[in-house]
């Protein structure tokens, strides 16, 4: 029998200092942001970056535990322009890497969808973007880490030397070590210009149809849905891909910055409802007037289209929100997506953000997120029936042979992380290794590791 909710962290009350992720959920707790990475992290419980994980996992456990942030320890070590090898602290964010490496011809080989993240948090969580067909996670392109462990020591791992603490540190939620400094490859771009073909889908078997098309044209791919339709255009939305421009489909001027904005307050709870949720929807499907079009963009609307309004978190309200991002094995066929968007919105768990992705073979990353198949992200609002919602999408994903993406998840209950992950045991061995006391913890691995409080 399953209890209400899933064990959470304690809750804060209003005068105790608090830290929340993206969702904006706060846990009692404090950080410490130090310019010194290598001595701050001496003695320390967890690492987070710029947290834009959702849920809990860069949460503290326990309101004594010491939390680093990286966000100031963001030097740049070394970079070959010959090869695009760079090796930089962990606390270096995306948003900077890019401004000083699109001009010099490079860009990250994998960004997720927001530029605001540490080179920390990506190698932890081992994001996948647009490119995961073709090219795997970001810890593909990894070559090196500097990491300290639960004893303190810093070693230095790669696929050749200590692989295993290698391969368990990405996707390992920091719950191996505190990344330090990463070292990768990047790619090399033909233009700072993005070419792109938009297609407007009927429903979601036209999707799926979709995403197996342009696979083995475009290196990018995803698409947003209308997860408020339902009948017949279930599941129809707008499927994006693209490339880098070549040198003569380009602009010759470079892109321009987009606007920035900040969402200027927390907007009441009742505001997003599914009137206007719906009504979000239907402008944002009919935005794209023709059925197809192709077009060159800058690279910022084209993978960072919610950065270009700050704190857009704001809009759920106090109450928070989570996202519920799983992928369903390829095996499972075309009706496991149909079903499970059904079941999302018999749940009325759908919303004005519906992400559908492609992924590619499974990573080396012990604990890495994607499988071969199709990954679905939906954000939710906190409600009292967040739980059953979630509940009832778990018993789904773990019947399809599927699993649920760390870095969003808030809610999912042990029984059905230990039903959805056979790699477990792997990674609790590798725990067993490298921190056998348990020292490094985070308010996600007490509800779902079995760490204690
Ligand atoms: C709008 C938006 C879009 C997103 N799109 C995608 C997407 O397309 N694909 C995708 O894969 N993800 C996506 N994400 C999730 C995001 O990429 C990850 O949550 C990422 O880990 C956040 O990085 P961060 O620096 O903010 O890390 P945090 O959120 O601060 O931490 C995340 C995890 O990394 C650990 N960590 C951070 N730094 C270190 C370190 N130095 N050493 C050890 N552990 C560390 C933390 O302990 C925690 O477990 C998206 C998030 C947002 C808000």
């Amino acid at each position: 029998m399953l209890e209400a909710t899933a064990s959470l962290p304690l809750i804060a009350s209003p005068d105790t200092p608090t830290l929340s992720g993206w969702g904006r959920v706060p846990v009692p707790g404090t950080e410490i942001v130090p310019n010194d990475l290598e001595m701050a992290t001496r003695g320390a419980t967890l690492t987070r970056g710029l947290g834009r994980s959702y849920g809990d996992s860069s949460l503290p456990a326990n309101p004594r535990d010491k939390i680093v942030t990286s966000r100031l320890a963001n030097r740049i070590r070394s970079f070959d322009a010959s090869t695009g090898i760079i090796r930089a602290e962990a606390g270096l964010s995306l948003v900077d890497l890019i401004r000083l490496m699109i001009p010099r011809g490079f860009f990250s080989p994998v960004t997720p969808g927001t530029k605001f993240v540490t080179l920390g948090g990506m190698v932890a969580s081992d994001v996948h973007g647009k490119n995961h067909h073709r090219e795997g996670c970001f810890g593909n392109h990894v070559t090196s880490l500097r990491v300290r462990l639960a004893d303190d020591s810093i070693v230095e791992c790669s696929r050749e030397v200590e692989p295993d603490l290698f391969w368990g540190t990405i996707g390992g939620m920091g719950l191996l070590g505190h990344v330090l400094e990463v070292e990768f490859q990047l790619l090399q771009i033909s233009s700072p210009w993005i070419w792109m073909e938009s297609v407007r889908v009927r429903d979601i078997d036209e999707f799926l149809s979709e995403l197996g098309r342009t696979a083995p044209i475009w290196p990018m791919t995803m698409g947003w849905i209308d997860c408020l339709s339902q009948g017949s255009s279930m599941g129809r939305g707008i499927m994006m891909a693209g490339r880098w421009a070549t040198k003569e489909e380009a602009p010759t001027t470079p892109p321009r910055s987009a606007p920035q904005v900040t969402f200027p307050f927390t907007l009441p709870n009742w505001v997003l409802n599914p009137f206007t949720a719906s009504a979000f929807n239907a402008a944002y499907f009919w935005k794209q007037m023709a059925r197809k079009s192709e077009t060159y963009t800058s690279p910022e609307p084209f993978f960072y289209p919610l950065d270009a309004i700050l704190e857009w978190n704001r809009a759920y309200g106090s109450r928070g929100f989570t996202q519920y991002q799983c992928v369903l094995p390829r095996a499972a066929g075309a009706e496991a997506v149909r079903e499970f968007m059904f079941l999302l919105t018999k749940l009325g768990g759908a919303s004005p953000l519906c992400v559908i992705k492609d992924c590619g073979p499974e990573g080396k990353g012990v604990l890495s997120f994607p499988l071969e198949g199709t990954s679905i992200a939906i954000d939710m609002a906190v409600s009292p029936d967040i739980q059953r919602i979630v509940d009832r999408l778990n018993e789904f994903v773990i019947a399809a042979g599927g699993r649920v993406y760390l870095t969003k998840d808030r809610f999912t209950r042990r029984e059905h992380f230990v039903a959805m992950e056979p790699r477990l045991p792997r990674f609790m061995a590798l725990r067993d290794k490298y921190d056998p006391k348990r020292k490094l913890r985070s308010a996600q691995s007490v509800r779902l590791f079995g760490d204690t409080q």
